[in-house]
């Protein structure tokens, strides 16, 4: 019997966690293709935290806390396949808050919120000094809920593995940029690829790809980026920090510190260096970690996030057309919820049975053919 081919056009969290698991079925051929430029999981910070959230999106915080919960089978179906070194690690998460009040608040919604995701973890208050005992050179005049199911996620190094997986599983990848000639054919550096099975993972390049074939697309880009520093500091086992305002901090191996992210919109797809946004993240990551002013930034991350108008992710099928699949609109939280979006949109392809409805995210809110003039 000839496989079925499935073609992934974009290789960022979505895109290859999809080619990941779909290589791994016999009856099918997947090939994944990816440009790369802006992609939002390459410049990510890497929290996995969903659960303090005020978001009042019921749908949104089911998806993204399960997200979350989905890294323990994930992480286990990548160690399955050979890899010892995972780009995850729970490290627990301290969730800074101003009021000794919205520390007992966020205490509370945990509880609430263990209920249906146990994940979360045990979750305590902590004192300022309390904190300066796990992580020393901290400094913050705030109290933080500590979460021991927290973690973070290093997105370089996970697509990375995810692709090598992939090529592993016989996957073909390619490297360019591709459009659609229809909703089953593919251009790619000149030649047609026809799709038994399409997933479009292009993130907030969707309006780019469907826009020729006729089709309107809620989604915008958001620019953000971040800095990293390599330090002598023991990083290894600390927890992320998650202080009030724009920035995090997320200590990851041997010294290295990521710092971010800035949320800009109206910049298009536009992915310079502003120094000034860059300088005033170093600023505020050292009145956190003073040892940080003089230290140099080791490297800056810039990237497309996509957002929809009403900031919900979507993905599925367009328009009742069952071989066309698509992920967007996942915004500032796809590398929690990315993966199980992705993990769904395989079983589904695969006809094996998913746990998980997929009616409430939707396309069809989002992408609308026009009719043609
Ligand atoms: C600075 C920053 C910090 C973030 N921090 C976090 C965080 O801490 N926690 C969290 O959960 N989320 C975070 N996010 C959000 C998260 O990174 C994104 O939601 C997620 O990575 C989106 O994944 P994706 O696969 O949908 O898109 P992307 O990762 O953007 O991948 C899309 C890929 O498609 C490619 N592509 C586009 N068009 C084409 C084409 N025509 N042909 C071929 N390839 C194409 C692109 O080049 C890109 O490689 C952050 C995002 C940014 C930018």
């Amino acid at each position: 019997m000839e496989k079925k081919h499935i073609i992934i056009i974009g290789g960022g969290i979505v895109g290859s966690t999809a080619a990941y698991y779909l290589s791994k079925s016999p009856d099918h051929r997947v090939t994944l293709i990816d440009d790369g430029t802006g992609q939002a999981t390459r410049a990510a910070a890497g929290i996995i935290c969903p659960w303090f959230t005020l978001k009042r999106n019921k749908d949104w915080y089911r998806l993204t806390s399960q997200g979350a919960a989905f890294y323990e089978t994930f992480m286990e179906d990548l160690r399955k396949d050979g890899l010892e070194h995972l780009p995850y690690k729970q490290t627990g998460t301290f969730v800074f808050k101003k009021k000794e009040e919205h520390l007992r608040h966020a205490v509370q919604l945990a509880d609430e919120r263990r209920v249906d995701c146990p994940r979360i973890g045990e979750v305590t208050i902590h004192t300022p000094e309390e904190v300066a005992q796990v992580i020393p050179p901290f400094t913050s005049e705030y109290g933080a809920v500590f979460a021991t199911g927290g973690g973070r996620l290093n997105g370089t190094q996970l697509v990375d593995d995810l692709r090598n997986l992939f090529v592993k599983n016989g996957g073909t990848y390619l490297q360019g940029s591709a459009s659609l000639v229809d909703e089953k054919t593919v251009l790619f550096q000149d030649e047609e690829l026809v799709a038994d099975h399409l997933i479009l993972a292009v993130g907030a390049w969707l309006p780019q790809l469907l826009s020729p074939l006729g089709y309107d697309v809620d989604v915008r880009p958001q620019k953000g980026q971040l800095i990293e520093f390599e330090t002598n500091l023991q990083t290894d086992d600390w927890p992320v920090c998650m202080p009030p305002g724009e920035i995090d901090l997320l200590p990851f191996e041997n010294g290295r510190m990521v710092i971010g992210a800035s949320h800009e919109n109206d910049m298009g797809y536009d992915i310079s260096v502003d120094k000034d946004i860059i300088n005033g993240l170093k600023e505020k990551a050292a009145t956190f970690i003073p040892e940080l002013v003089n230290e140099a930034i080791s490297k800056i991350r810039v990237g497309t996030r996509a957002y929809t108008s009403d900031y919900a992710p979507f993905y599925g099928t367009v328009s009742g057309n069952d071989k066309l699949w698509v992920a967007s609109g996942l915004g500032s939280s796809g590398l929690t919820n990315g993966p199980y979006i992705a993990w769904q949109m395989a079983q589904h392809i695969l006809g094996q049975d998913p746990s998980y409805d997929l009616t409430p995210h939707s396309p069809e809110k989002y992408i609308q053919k026009l009719p043609k003039a």
